[in-house]
């Protein structure tokens, strides 16, 4: 049986307008220094997309991706996740959105040390108030669907880089979220893993239409994706479609 194949439709989830970041730092005693990092980006990014977004370390890739992520607040601009306006929303309802719409993922796994890869992936379905019995089970399933499925009594510090990543993977997906983000996902892999891991990413976009935002500096990750979003100095320099 042919899988489904899943298309980027034109129906926004994500929509930000002119967002600016400005962080203010004590200067040791004599106030505060302004420093801006992400000026006047606008972006919408449709259901079903796989983005790559590169620029050089500083230029507010992760700020931007924090932004995204509902995990920090821009100074201005506005953002539209599924056309609410994330201005609006309670903090408890941020953290709904957070631990409900969007997986993350990160560079350096992020996994908690005393806990079993299971225990890990079932971790947000507890904190959204599952049973710990039906968390168990649909965390395995997770682990599964990344091929590891063996590994689920494992501890981090048991598994292969790869295999956290996978890990953190299955931990993304257990709340079905509509949306990835991934800040270098492969950033601490060797090439080959690197390549296992985007085909996952490449599954997950194709065949369950979940949309992807990865961050990456490397040519042969961004490749992989369907649309390369180039940040500069904490602007848009580029956006247009990876080449097939
Ligand atoms: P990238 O992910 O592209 O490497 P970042 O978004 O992490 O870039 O950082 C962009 C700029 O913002 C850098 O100059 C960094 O020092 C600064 N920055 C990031 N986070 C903070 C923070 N919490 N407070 C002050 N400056 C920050
Ligand atoms: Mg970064």
């Amino acid at each position: 049986m042919t899988p489904l194949r899943h298309h980027a439709s034109s129906e926004p989830l994500i929509k930000v307008e002119n967002l600016c970041k400005i962080y203010s730092l004590e200067n040791g005693g004599n106030g505060t220094v302004n420093s801006q990092v992400l000026f006047d980006v606008s972006l919408t990014i449709n259901r079903g997309e796989f983005v790559a977004i590169m620029g050089h370390s500083g230029s507010g890739k992760s700020t931007l991706m924090n932004i995204l992520g509902c995990l920090d607040t821009p100074t201005s601009g506005s953002y539209w996740l599924n056309g609410r306006d994330i201005a609006k929303l309670s903090d408890d309802e941020l953290a709904r959105v957070r631990n409900r719409n969007i997986g993350f993922v990160f560079q350096g796994f992020n996994l908690l040390k005393r806990m079993t890869a299971l225990d890990n992936v079932a971790a947000p379905l507890l904190y959204a108030g599952v049973s710990r019995s039906e968390s168990r089970k649909r965390a395995l399933e997770r682990l599964q669907q990344t091929g590891l499925g063996k590994f689920a009594a494992y501890q981090p510090n048991q598994l292969s880089g790869g295999q956290q990543q996978r890990v953190a993977i299955s931990r993304a997906l257990v709340n079905n979220p509509q949306l990835i983000l991934a800040d270098e996902p492969t950033g601490n892999l060797d090439t080959q893993t690197s390549g296992e891991i985007m085909t996952i990413f490449q599954q997950l976009n194709r065949e369950q239409g979940i949309t992807i935002v990865l961050v990456t500096h490397e040519d042969d990750i961004a490749a992989c994706t369907r649309r390369l979003v180039r940040v500069k100095d904490g602007r848009v320099v580029h956006d247009d479609e990876v080449p097939a």
